[in-house]
């Protein structure tokens, strides 16, 4: 395990894969780093997911670019956290849509979670200063909202499928082409963070309802695109199982009286093997665990990440004792 708090000394820029996953629809991945996508509808763009920071933003609009000068009429982001929200005024999109809780959690925790998020991952947040504020949603639905892409398009199906890696977390579905943007409910072969999440919802029915759209192409949150039905079937069963082998481990200690540093200490040498070489893995785990445990012990509703209390938790099950 190296020391280095979070991705504080994950540096290096990761390089960036453009796809065209059917005609008019995109997705950018990073090798681990958060995903986004774009479907074209006959006279407008919906862009999945908005990066850190605006100057993050424009390198991927400049892509899209080169496709089409469509403007963006729908930014949907598919959760509160930061890196996938605070680039949103880049896109000049006249609508910003996410799940109702999403709005709430905004409201709630968007300012600390914009700090923490900047202290555990600084490399994603390239020029800083360019964000303007926290972003906030001027649309928001609480089950499903189908927005009709016009022409020979189809629609653009947005899900809501139960608590998960958040307590708003939503999906992108296009019919007409099978293709799912999963957000950070599905990862492919990239780490799963917790830290704000239910777990017990998450791996039993909101993962089967998100298997239930039967995708033949998969946008995790983090990796590569799933092609096929295999791979879709296979990102959604490691997500499963990378949860599941969290919660035994951790369950276990506690019902055994141990600490959650010990829980802790299970967790990785539980998941390590599988898991450990996976991007953002070592930098999960100990807020993972720490989200899992206070669930266990009645905290419902996750507690508000800061950058102290990540240090707080990070030295406590990390640290030297
Ligand atoms: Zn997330």
């Amino acid at each position: 395990m190296t020391n280095a708090f979070a991705s504080s000394a994950d540096l290096e820029r990761k390089p960036e894969t453009f796809t065209a996953l059917a005609e008019g629809v995109y997705a950018l991945t990073a090798e681990g780093d958060p995903n986004v996508g774009a479907i074209e509808g006959a006279d407008f763009l919906v862009c999945f997911e908005a990066r850190a920071t605006p100057v993050a933003a424009r390198r991927w609009l400049a892509l899209l670019r080169e496709r089409t000068d469509k403007p963006v009429r729908y930014l949907v982001l598919s959760h509160y956290h930061a890196v996938r929200v605070l680039g949103a005024s880049a896109f000049d999109a006249r609508e910003i849509v996410t799940h109702e809780a999403t709005r709430a959690l905004i409201a709630e925790r968007g300012a600390a979670d914009w700090a923490s998020e900047h202290a555990r991952m600084p490399r994603l947040f390239e020029e800083p200063e360019s964000i303007p504020g926290l972003t906030w949603p001027t649309l928001t639905f609480t089950d499903r909202m189908t927005i009709p892409l016009g022409g020979d398009h189809g629609d653009l199906v947005l899900a809501y499928c139960g608590r998960g890696h958040t307590a708003g977390d939503i999906v992108a579905w296009l019919p007409t082409h099978k293709i799912l943007f999963a957000g950070d409910l599905v990862e492919c072969a990239a780490a799963l963070y917790t830290g704000d999440a239910f777990h017990d919802d998450w791996a039993t029915s909101t993962l089967d309802t998100v298997a239930a759209f039967e995708a033949e192409t998969l946008v995790g949150g983090r990796g590569p695109v799933a092609h096929g039905r295999a791979q879709m079937a296979a990102a959604i069963t490691q997500s499963r199982h990378f949860i599941n082998q969290l919660r035994d481990t951790v369950a276990h200690i506690r019902n055994c009286g141990g600490s959650v540093r010990q829980a802790f200490q299970a967790a990785h040498t539980a998941l390590s093997p599988r898991y450990g070489h996976w991007p953002i893995f070592a930098h999960c785990l100990p807020f993972n665990v720490q989200r899992y445990w206070d669930e266990l012990s009645g905290q419902d509703w996750p507690l508000i990440w800061t950058p102290e209390r990540d240090r707080e938790v990070w030295a406590n099950l990390r640290g030297p004792q």
